[in-house]
């Protein structure tokens, strides 16, 4: 090749690139691929057909949330990023989902102790707070029972009224499993609970607590008839529901119901609602777990009261 064939080649080359730089700022410093972008995502049928499949399958999250309690965060956290990558064109849109993220299940200050068996159930070694709050109430100064071998446990339940309650027990460590698997059961099978409150909310009173109906398990007491350390002062029996599944002893020929309000309760044989028998779901889990049940006691009838066989 000459030198004059180079030289017309460089100018046929300079001449190209001469007319691109041209046509690119007479299309206003845009590319035919800039220009294409830009408008396609203006153009009015592809965006709300965009929006739509986003509300559609922000539909379809909400509808599993509610059928199932233990997925509510991820499907939160799920329904904003199906926004966020969408051609949201609504910036109000975006900041509320993103609002809406910031869900939280428990408290910042967790528990190195803590174990959680399932959203909204857990148990952990007695926070401060618990613990300043049981002394010298349902935790006495002579109290033989090391506050390390008690955890506190949270749980949901469903009350009378079909509406989900925390509740909180104090137990021994050594049945804290079976208080999760149990009450955990119960809660998902809408077995209804009056209240499940810490003792000391009654301030360590037995007979206030069951008057009240409430389910509850540590308390350092003896046995109402005597001296002996009730199952209760190790926590490892629960009473449920007590007002409808009362305490009957017989003494020197009479009858004692316990607590007061619960005699027509007395009678197992009535039909009434929250009764605990052999074919009630509380039954069959306590017992299935290793508990015993006071109701097939032959002495007396207790039947409120679980306790862990050896436990
Ligand atoms: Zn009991």
């Amino acid at each position: 090749m000459n030198n004059k064939s180079k030289r017309d080649i460089f100018f046929l080359l300079a001449l190209i690139v001469a007319c691109a730089i041209l046509a690119r700022s007479f299309a206003g410093h845009e590319t035919l691929e800039e220009y294409a972008k830009s408008h396609s995502s203006q153009a009015s049928t592809g965006s709300s057909s965009a929006q739509a499949s986003t509300e559609a399958s922000s539909a379809k999250e909400s509808s599993s949330e509610s059928t199932d309690h233990s997925s509510a965060k991820d499907s939160s956290t799920e329904s904003t990023s199906i926004e966020n990558s969408a051609t949201a064109s609504s910036t109000d849109e975006v900041n509320s989902s993103v609002t809406n993220s910031s869900y939280i299940p428990y408290d910042n200050d967790v528990s190195d102790t803590r174990v959680t068996y399932s959203e909204g159930f857990y148990y952990e070694a007695l926070p401060d707070s618990i613990i300043t709050k049981i002394t010298n109430v349902s935790y006495p100064k002579d109290c033989e029972i090391s506050l390390d071998d008690l955890r506190y446990c949270v749980m949901l339940y469903v009350d009378f009224e079909g509406e989900t309650k925390t509740g909180e027990m104090i137990c021994n460590k050594s049945i804290a499993d079976d208080v999760m698997e149990i009450f955990h059961e119960l809660y998902e099978n809408d077995y209804r609970i009056e209240s499940i409150k810490l003792i000391d909310d009654f301030d360590a009173d037995d007979e206030a607590s069951m008057e009240a109906n409430n389910t509850s398990c540590f308390n350092y007491r003896p046995i109402s008839s005597g001296k002996k350390l009730s199952k209760h002062a190790t926590g490892i029996a629960i009473d449920l529901n007590p007002l409808y599944n009362p305490q009957v002893k017989y003494k020197n020929g009479s009858t004692v119901i316990l607590p007061s309000g619960s005699e027509e309760y007395a009678d197992r044989t009535a039909d009434f609602p929250y009764k605990i028998d052999q074919n009630d779901l509380a039954y069959k889990l306590f017992t299935s777990h290793g508990f015993s049940w006071g109701g097939n006691w032959n002495s007396s009838k207790d039947y409120q009261h679980f306790e862990k066989k050896n436990g």
